[in-house]
């Protein structure tokens, strides 16, 4: 036992000597150590156990260490663990296979990357030169990564330090929430928005846009659904002046939001699409693009001027392989949807009636938000320190959760069982009694 909390100690000293975080003051280290994990559970080394809400960065969508998966992992590794991109490789070939069957049709084919920034950096790449414009067009509430072109269409904070990248251009997407167009409800938040788009469109010169990049669900920046017609208005907006459309599903994809694909619930058709994260639960690190036919097609004599050391690399590819195979036999995505609209939705709802702090749930699978507000009538956000204490309460409580600016992301993995959703909605509970 003692051994135990001596390597919780001794992981954290090095943590804080050696590691330099992501999106943080050095000086604050964080202090969660996580030694395993099984399902939707990790623990640290001295055996403290904590039910993982967060899916990580709500990338674990089977759960931790699903064994089909650590198997496949594990026989690749012993096969060939690593290859050069411009060879064929089976695994590759599978994986992309395995991808494009749950695509619409046209997709055939994919462009394989390390994770998600670099998808829609590659994303944004194949829209330039496939329509010869430069512009491209993303949300202010959006994160798309942290490179080059992903960064600065991320509209959010970490946009403002890192914008070197030229030719993007940001608009408002729908929150009826927050609404930036004084709607009142769903139908007249869609219209407006899309006025928005249209006229922003219009004043950039439609001419110079190559693509307009939209999370189908944006995550991070408070998992909005979006409303009845957005979509397919964005779609026609595009169709009418020869713009791409980039659909990016590194979070929302790949069952998170109870579909293969989120868009797959709205009537729109992408010509692009970004994936990562729950592609394969992010064993190995691994995203991509999957690329309409007529953009495949550009690149058909053109070389296409790209490429990465680890594009396909055997060991993500066959960790996508067996966890697509494992998403289908054990009906996973279908467990989300179940489960969201059962069992998180119907809770959460309930908390909104019990707790005034609470000012909006909405979201759907297991892809959920609890908008936290310090007053009901005028909506201000909970205050950012009174947020820390309730995470620090809920982690006291052995909950993993996910806080982003005034928000509980409700994200478990996609197997979560109802029990476990008990256990965490008992605990949310208890912790916004305290708010
Ligand atoms: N796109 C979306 C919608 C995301 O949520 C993220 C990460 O959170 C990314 C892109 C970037 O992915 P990665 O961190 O794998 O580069």
């Amino acid at each position: 036992d003692s051994l135990a909390g001596d390597l919780d100690r001794i992981a954290r000293e090095l943590d804080r000597a050696h590691v330099f975080h992501s999106w943080s003051a050095q000086g604050q280290s964080p202090q969660l150590v996580v030694a395993s994990g099984r399902g939707c559970r990790v623990w640290d080394h001295a055996g403290r156990e904590y039910l993982d809400f967060s899916s990580q960065l709500v990338n674990v969508n089977i759960g931790h260490q699903h064994p089909v998966v650590v198997e496949a992992i594990r026989e690749q590794a012993e096969l060939l663990t690593t290859i050069a991109p411009s060879t064929v490789n089976f695994a590759r070939g599978q994986a992309a296979k395995r991808i494009v069957d749950r695509a619409p049709g046209g997709f055939e084919k994919v462009f394989f990357t390390n994770g998600g920034a670099d998808a829609n950096e590659n994303a944004i790449r194949m829209a330039r030169l496939h329509t010869g414009r430069d512009k491209i067009l993303s949300t202010y509430r959006s994160y798309h990564g942290n490179t080059g072109s992903a960064i600065v269409s991320t509209g959010d904070w970490r946009r403002i330090p890192n914008e070197f990248a030229r030719g993007h251009v940001h608009f408002f997407g729908p929150y009826l929430y927050r609404s930036e167009f004084w709607a009142t409800t769903p139908e007249q938040e869609s219209e407006r928005a899309l006025q928005h788009l249209r006229r922003v469109i219009e004043a950039e010169g439609p001419a110079s846009i190559a693509a307009v990049l939209l999370e189908s669900i944006p995550g991070t920046a408070g998992i909005m659904i979006p409303p009845p017609g957005y979509l397919a208005g964005v779609r026609e907006l595009c169709d009418r002046h020869g713009i791409l459309l980039i659909l990016d599903e590194v979070m929302c994809g790949f069952g998170r939001s109870g579909r293969w694909f989120a868009f797959d619930g709205y009537d729109v058709r992408p010509d692009l699409i970004t994936f990562a994260k729950g592609v394969n639960s992010g064993y190995v690190p691994a995203g991509g693009v999957v690329i309409s036919d007529e953009i495949a097609a550009t690149f058909d004599e053109r070389v296409f001027p790209g490429g990465l050391t680890y594009s396909g690399h055997p060991l993500a590819m066959a960790s996508i392989v067996a966890t697509l195979d494992v998403m289908e036999s054990e009906g996973i995505v279908a467990n989300a949807a179940a489960i969201g609209e059962t069992e998180i939705g119907p809770a959460l709802a309930e908390l909104a009636e019990k707790h005034e702090v609470i000012g909006e749930v909405r979201g759907e699978g297991v892809f959920w938000a609890m908008e936290l507000v310090a007053d009901r009538e005028t909506r201000e956000p909970l205050p950012a320190a009174e947020m820390g204490r309730l995470k620090g309460a809920m982690l006291e409580r052995g909950l993993l959760p996910f806080v982003q600016d005034n928000r509980i992301h409700v994200v478990p993995p996609c197997v979560v069982t109802a029990e476990e959703v008990a256990e965490a909605v008992a605990i949310y509970d208890d912790v916004l009694a305290t708010a």
